[in-house]
């Protein structure tokens, strides 16, 4: 479904990003993934991809630093030529609730969800609109849809997310290039291994198909936005959570 094409996919070496990058592989795609700090995890994730047959590069990037996207995505355009698909993975949090939250809580988790897509479009973008063809997919989070207790940074970015992303579809529409945001629910992976047991068991009581989503339940849907079959369709924001927000 897409072959002839390079995924660029930020935090794509662990959980749901790691499920993005193998299943773009999986549709023949090359596949760039950029890492912050999981070395180890990016070069397992590299290996397993090179083997399905497509090129593979793996990048040491913070996404939150602007000069240092633009260099990589530089870099990037040189070793695989160009790229088609950008899709804005990585992200943190810092969940505590509002009065006993950090300012450095706050700032951080703008910096990475939000910020980082802001700076990996832009250089990305710029590309796309000279090429004419690109599909960027932001993930954001129900919790920028409904809100969370704990999350005031995490779903304030996440919904920032929803905005840009709606922003980006408008501007760039005319050259073909499109935007889309997913918003998972909560999804099996090291962000929500955290959760304590007793915790995890009430969501999923809140869940209307009562488990929890895996990470290539993500995939799926951002395959699909990457391909053909998606073309038509820009500045939506679609929910994969289960039912937990209807
Ligand atoms: P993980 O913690 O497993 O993975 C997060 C990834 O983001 C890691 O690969 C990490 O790379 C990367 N990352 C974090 N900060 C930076 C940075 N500054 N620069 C570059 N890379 C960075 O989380 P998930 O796979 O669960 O989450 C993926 C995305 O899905 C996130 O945006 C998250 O907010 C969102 N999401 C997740 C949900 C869930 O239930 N799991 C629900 C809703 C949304 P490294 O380890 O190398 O630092």
């Amino acid at each position: 479904m897409l072959t002839g094409k390079t995924a660029l996919i930020t935090g794509g070496a662990k959980g749901i990003g790691r499920a993005i990058a193998l299943k773009m592989a999986d549709e023949n795609a090359n596949v760039a993934i950029v890492y912050r700090g999981s070395e180890q995890s990016a070069l397992d994730t590299q290996k397993e991809i090179l083997a399905k047959g497509v090129h593979c590069a793996i990048y040491k990037c913070d996404v939150a630093d602007f000069t240092a996207t633009k260099a990589l995505v530089t870099q990037v355009v040189k070793d695989f030529g160009s790229f088609q698909i950008l899709v804005n993975n990585a992200g943190i949090k810092a969940d505590k609730l509002l009065i006993a939250m950090k300012e450095e809580d706050f700032d951080t988790v703008i910096a990475t969800n939000l910020k980082g897509a802001f700076n990996m479009t832009k250089h990305a973008g710029t590309l796309f609109l000279k090429q004419r063809q690109g599909r960027i997919i932001n993930i954001s989070s129900v919790s920028g849809l409904m809100g969370n207790i704990g999350q005031c940074n995490y779903a304030a970015a996440k919904a920032g997310l929803i905005g840009f992303t709606k922003s980006t579809a408008k501007e760039m529409a005319l050259r073909q290039v499109t935007c889309n945001a997913i918003a998972p629910g909560f999804i099996d992976t090291d962000m929500t291994k955290k959760l304590q047991p007793e915790i995890k068991e009430e969501i999923i009581k809140l869940i209307p198909l009562k488990r929890l989503g895996q990470a290539e339940d993500i995939a799926n849907l951002c395959v699909y936005l990457s391909s053909e079959l998606a073309g038509y369709i820009t500045g939506e924001v679609i929910k994969v959570d289960g039912g937990l927000y209807i």
